[in-house]
Order: structure tokens, then C-alpha cells, then sequence
């Protein structure tokens, strides 16, 4: 297969749009196929810290971001069960100043229609909505893959097959590995209230987390400071597949029924929950086969008390673009690609992990919880610049 032929991506979301973008720049022909007939993004916000957002601003997208991005002045941690700050840690120009770039955050949509209008605008990105993956046929010239789409199947070849179609990744299904993600019964609420519907006694500049038994709440500002997004995660024996049903706000506030009153009273402000129940799965044993390799969820999806899954697609899309620029060895270049990524990848997932256990934890172990963050104050999110300052031309975890 000729090194002109493109690199097929299948699944348009935040990685594959990144990686779609990145290989582009590289000077790399893309053909990305996405199965939704249009990109509609869930009303709510995502968290971009600096360890992606500097990838972002690397791909041109530097401008954009920061018309429609925000950048919170603070983390400030509270008990959910008095009410008291715990914490509280400066983002805002301490996370540019001690990164080199900013801790964002962002409507989905709006981070979406900068990715998708970058694409667009790029001649060697060709975009094929309504396409679901039906087969992956693999040789050791090149690799191609049928899709389903309104007018029948329709086969494209290139010289690699990128899997970044998300947790229930179906071309990690094709390529051999039949797992099942895990729901380890933690369920997010996800809602967004107008900023001036907000609580008096919530700051409106921060990021705000709450600790409680068997439940944690995130609140941030997005759309230029706007609405305030909101995450509700609790605990759920049951698990529903899919990305997001309709939550029942009465059920939400029942939950939440002991928390202190400005949590309470936030809550009340929400029109419209959806509700997500989250899944979890250790990273895979194997993302890459020949000339197929897998990114973001559909390799390693991560728990969202860390806010990196997201993050750590866009970082998969930034070395994998690298190791396939000039590659004439493409099994090679992917299976190092894996290499480079799953300790990460790995580390990550395990961190996200411990934080939904110590966020939850009920009395009276959470009281020595909260005296650790106590005495760590503004300090807190030191412990994860390994996360915040890794940078693509040093990839190791
Ligand atoms: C409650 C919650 C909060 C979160 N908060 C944050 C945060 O603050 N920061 C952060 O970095 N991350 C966060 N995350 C994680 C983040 O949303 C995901 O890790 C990220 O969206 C993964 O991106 P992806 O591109 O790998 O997969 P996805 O976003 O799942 O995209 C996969 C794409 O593939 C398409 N697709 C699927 N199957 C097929 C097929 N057969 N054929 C073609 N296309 C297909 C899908 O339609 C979709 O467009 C959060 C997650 C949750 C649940």
C-alpha cells in the first residue's frame, strides 16, 4: 500500500476528530468514518486540562478555545456532609504558569463544533457521516473496512485502521477482542443550569467538588461563565447501556436529601438531568493487530473522577499521528504506539479509580480522608502534574 493511501479512523468523537486533525497536519490523508448521521454533543461541560489542551492549541486550535473555553479560578474541595471547605487549589494562570498551558473547561458541543469545523476546513480529512463499521478485512499490504450506510456497505482501504468508536468499541470486536466493559455501579447525573440560577453560596468562578458517602458532586462554569454544568455521580446497583437516558430530577434530589443546603439547592435549579451509567474495563491486553490499533475509550476508558479520559484520547491521537508520520513500518509504528500508551493509559485508569473510592467514602473513614486534604490544601492538585505536564515528545507516563 502506497504511503499517499489514508489512514481510516472509525468513530468521530474527541479522539478520532483529534487524531483526524493531527495526522492531517502531518501531511497524512485521513478517511474517518463516524456512525451518527450528525454530531450532537450532550448539554454538558468537559474538563480540559493542560496535559491536552496544550495538543489543542498545537493543532491551530488555540484560538478557538479560548473564545469559547473558561478557565476556573480555583479548585475548591468541600465535605458533603457539613458543608465545609476541605481545599482550596488556584487553576486559573497558576495551571498555565506551572504547565505552559491552560486547564479549560467547555461545553461539549462547543468543543465538538471546533474540532468538526477544523476538520472540515481540512482537504485531507474526508468525513463520512451515517457509517457504522460492519467488517475489518486485514492483509499485510493494507487494510480496509465495510461500512453500513443509508445507500448500502461501501468498502474504503488504507494503510491503517484506527478504532476510536468508544467504550463499546465495535472495531476491537472485529480485530479480535470481545471483552465487555465492567459497570462497577457508579452513575453520573449530568445537567446545566443559566449562571444566574445559581445558588448564592456556590461560587460561580470555581470549580467546585463535594465529597459524600457514596456520592460526589462537580459543578463549573462554561459557555464564557453562562451556565454552570453540573455532575452528579452516584451509586447504582443497576447498569443501562447506551450513552445517556432521561433522569428523574425528583430521584436525584431524594439522593442528595442530607447533603448541606447550597449542594441542595443547586440541585433544585436543574431542569433536565441525563443520566449515564458509567463502565469501566482495564486497559485491553492488546489495541494493536497488524495495521489496527485502537484510541481513547475504545482502548482504555477511564473512570470520570480524574476528568481524563478525554484528555487521554487526545494525547493517544498526538503520538500515534507522530509514530505514523513517515512510518514505513505501520504494524510497527502502532504496535510502539501501544507500548508508549498503555503504561499511561494504565496509571490513569488506576488513579481515576482510587478517587471514586476515597470520594465516597462514609464516615467515619472519610473523616481522615478529609484531614489528608486538609493538611494538602492548595497543594492538591500537585499530586498530579505527572497528568497536567506531560508533553508529546516525552510520552512516558
Ligand atoms: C460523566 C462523565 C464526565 C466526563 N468528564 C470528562 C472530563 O471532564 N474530561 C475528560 O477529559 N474526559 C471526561 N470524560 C470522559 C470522556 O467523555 C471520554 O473519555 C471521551 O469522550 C472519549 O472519547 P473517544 O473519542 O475515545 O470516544 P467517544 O467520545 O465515545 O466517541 C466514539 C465515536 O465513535 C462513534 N462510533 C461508535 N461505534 C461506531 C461504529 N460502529 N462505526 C462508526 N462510528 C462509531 C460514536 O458515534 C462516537 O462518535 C467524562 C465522561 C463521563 C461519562
Amino acid at each position: 500500500m502506497p504511503e499517499s493511501s489514508p489512514v481510516l479512523i472509525v468513530g468521530a468523537g474527541i479522539g478520532g476528530l483529534t487524531l483526524a486533525l493531527a495526522l492531517a497536519r502531518r501531511g497524512i490523508d485521513v478517511t474517518l468514518l463516524e456512525k451518527r448521521t450528525a454530531l450532537e454533543e450532550a448539554g454538558a461541560g468537559i474538563q480540559l486540562s493542560p496535559n491536552a489542551s496544550r495538543i489543542l492549541i498545537d493543532l491551530g486550535l488555540g484560538r478557538a478555545l479560548s473564545r469559547a473555553a473558561g478557565e476556573p479560578a480555583r479548585l475548591a474541595v468541600r465535605s458533603g456532609r457539613t458543608g465545609a471547605l476541605l481545599a482550596a487549589s488556584p487553576l486559573g494562570e497558576t495551571m498555565r504558569e506551572r504547565y505552559g498551558a491552560p486547564y479549560y473547561v467547555i461545553h461539549r458541543a462547543d468543543l465538538q463544533m471546533l474540532l468538526l469545523d477544523a476538520v472540515r476546513s481540512t482537504a485531507r480529512i474526508r468525513l463520512h457521516f451515517g457509517r457504522s463499521i460492519r467488517s475489518i478485512d486485514r492483509n499485510e499490504a493494507d487494510v480496509a473496512v465495510t461500512a453500513e450506510g443509508m445507500s448500502g456497505a461501501e468498502t474504503f482501504t488504507g494503510r491503517a485502521l484506527i478504532g476510536a468508536d468508544g467504550v463499546w468499541s465495535k472495531a476491537a470486536r472485529l480485530t479480535g477482542d470481545s471483552s465487555e466493559p465492567v459497570f462497577r455501579g457508579h452513575v453520573a447525573w449530568r445537567g446545566t443550569i443559566e449562571a444566574s440560577r445559581t445558588p448564592p453560596a456556590i461560587a460561580q468562578d470555581e470549580t467546585g467538588l463535594w465529597l459524600g458517602p457514596g456520592a460526589h458532586l462537580v459543578h463549573y462554569p462554561i459557555r464564557n461563565g453562562a451556565r454552570i454544568n453540573i455532575v452528579a455521580v452516584t451509586e447504582n446497583p443497576i447498569a443501562e447501556r447506551g450513552w445517556s437516558r432521561q433522569g428523574d430530577a425528583g430521584v436525584c434530589r431524594h439522593r442528595f436529601r442530607d447533603w448541606p443546603e447550597p449542594v441542595r439547592a443547586l440541585l433544585d435549579q436543574v431542569d433536565s438531568w441525563l443520566v449515564w451509567s458509567l463502565f469501566d474495563r482495564s486497559a485491553r491486553s492488546r489495541w494493536s493487530r497488524g495495521r489496527t490499533t485502537l484510541l481513547g475509550d475504545a482502548a482504555h476508558p477511564v473512570l470520570p473522577f480524574l476528568a481524563q479520559g478525554g484528555a487521554l484520547a487526545i494525547e493517544d491521537a498526538a503520538v500515534l499521528a507522530s509514530l505514523l508520520d513517515g512510518a514505513s513500518d505501520v504494524p510497527a509504528a502502532l504496535a510502539r504506539y501501544e507500548a508508549l500508551r498503555k503504561p499511561r493509559a494504565a496509571r490513569v485508569q488506576e488513579a481515576a479509580r482510587s478517587n471514586g473510592r476515597t470520594y465516597h467514602l462514609g464516615f467515619p473513614l472519610s473523616a481522615a480522608r478529609d484531614v489528608v486534604i486538609r493538611r494538602t490544601g492548595a497543594a492538591l492538585t500537585d499530586r498530579y502534574s505527572w497528568i497536567y505536564g506531560w508533553r508529546p515528545d516525552a510520552p512516558a507516563a
